[in-house]
């Protein structure tokens, strides 16, 4: 049985180029990049090649990139960062946020923050009009996300970004999803801060960076060494960051490309769905204008009632397709995803929503087989649909 891997949110695999960008520095090219020898010389000028590598493609300059061990660190690092330098006492983000930016807002609720979720529309996104009456000069920091990674759902950032700089209220923007899918320039943006993963992108796990714009109110969150100028410590993961440069490098090359593709095996998924299903199936999220990684499908049996997703899940897993039922986090535990139902859904409804996301190897024949496969294990699952 040959696997069809769907879940390219949830991480994608190592290109083949990336893995050999890294492999010099996983054998003979090991010094620590911060040792004064040419071992360490020859380490920290690798870093620094690669951190300017990805300045030119997210358009800031190179002493604005801090690397990290991962996407949640780097918007740890955000939060804490911005707080510990702020008296005001609001944050305000969305309850459609992935956990690595709704658990740090919790943990700051805590400790005596307001924690304030914008409104969403159906499709989960956040209008201008809406963020704006919330900010006030006792706001500490917005956060707000890219794209959706259970539905794709963009939200409009760089006007979202504005209204908070004529405020002079620090933006930070998780495009854990985004980074190398589509064109991410800071600039245009608007943001403050940005936290970007490379495994999201064919990069390496456990190896992510954080964007913070000179002259932002922030200050290190990971203290010890004097590791990226003093802003983040610890023994810099050499082969990750060169992996981490390499990846963003092909992504933005490869861009057009690659979002032609997506774009055509997501349309081809859902025209499929709609063909085999019809009623029973519900497409969520802003379908036209989201990421084109990603489709969230909800599931219906002939009578209107939400399917068991975990069901299909599991069903589909048995024949070689893996994809998810909300954010790779939440999947362990089997918790109805927190996005959906902040999109207005019942806990039930939130079971029977499967996630499917693209990736650059993916073919058309793939997902007619994962379609194939979801009319089989559910026709065997329900009445025949009238
Ligand atoms: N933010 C979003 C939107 C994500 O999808 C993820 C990972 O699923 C993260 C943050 C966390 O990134 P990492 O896995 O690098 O910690």
């Amino acid at each position: 049985m040959s696997t069809i891997y769907l879940d390219h949110a949830a991480t994608t695999p190592l290109d083949a180029r990336v893995l050999q960008a890294m492999m010099p520095f996983f054998g003979d090219d090991y010094g620590n990049a911060s040792s004064p020898h040419h071992m360490g010389r020859k380490s920290a000028v690798a870093t620094d090649q690669w951190r300017r590598v990805m300045a030119d493609v997210i358009g800031c300059d190179a002493s604005e990139i801090i690397f990290t061990g991962s996407g949640t660190e780097s918007i740890n690092a955000a939060f804490f960062g911005i707080l510990q330098n702020r008296t005001q006492k609001r944050i305000i983000t969305a309850l459609t946020e992935h956990k690595a930016v709704l658990e740090p807002a919790e943990r700051a609720a805590a400790t005596g923050y307001e924690v304030v979720h914008v409104a969403l529309d159906e499709t989960g996104k956040i209008h201008p009009e809406t963020l704006a009456p919330l900010l006030d000069e006792d706001t500490a920091l917005v956060s707000l996300m890219h794209a959706n990674n259970e539905t794709g759902t963009m939200h409009p950032v760089g006007e979202l970004a504005e209204l908070c700089r004529k405020k002079d209220i620090p933006f930070h923007c998780d495009a854990v999803q985004t980074a190398g899918k589509v064109p991410l320039d800071v600039q245009e943006l608007g943001v403050d801060l940005l936290s970007i993963s490379a495994h999201k992108f064919n990069g390496p796990k456990g190896t992510g960076a954080l964007y913070v714009r000179s002259g932002t109110p922030w200050s290190a969150w990971m203290l010890g060494g004097s590791q990226e100028r003093g802003r983040r410590a610890g023994t810099l993961n050499v082969p990750g960051i060169a992996g981490m440069g390499r990846a963003l490098q092909l992504a933005a090359e490869e861009m057009d490309d690659r979002r032609q593709r997506n774009r055509r095996l997501k349309k081809q998924m859902m025209d499929r769905l709609d063909d085999a299903f019809g009623r029973q199936v519900r497409f969520n999220g802003d379908t036209e204008g989201g990421l084109e990684t990603i489709l969230s499908v909800t599931f219906f049996d002939p009578e209107g009632m939400p399917l068991d997703g975990e069901m299909l899940l599991l069903n589909l897993d048995i024949e070689g397709i893996c994809c998810s039922n909300g954010s790779a986090c939440t999947s362990g535990t089997i918790k109805p995803s927190h996005v959906i139902m902040a999109m207005g859904n019942s806990p039930d409804t939130a079971r029977s929503t499967l996630r499917f996301s693209f990736g650059k190897d993916n073919t058309t024949a793939q997902v007619d087989e994962a379609v194939d496969q979801l009319r089989e294990i559910i026709s065997r699952h329900t009445h025949p649909a009238k």
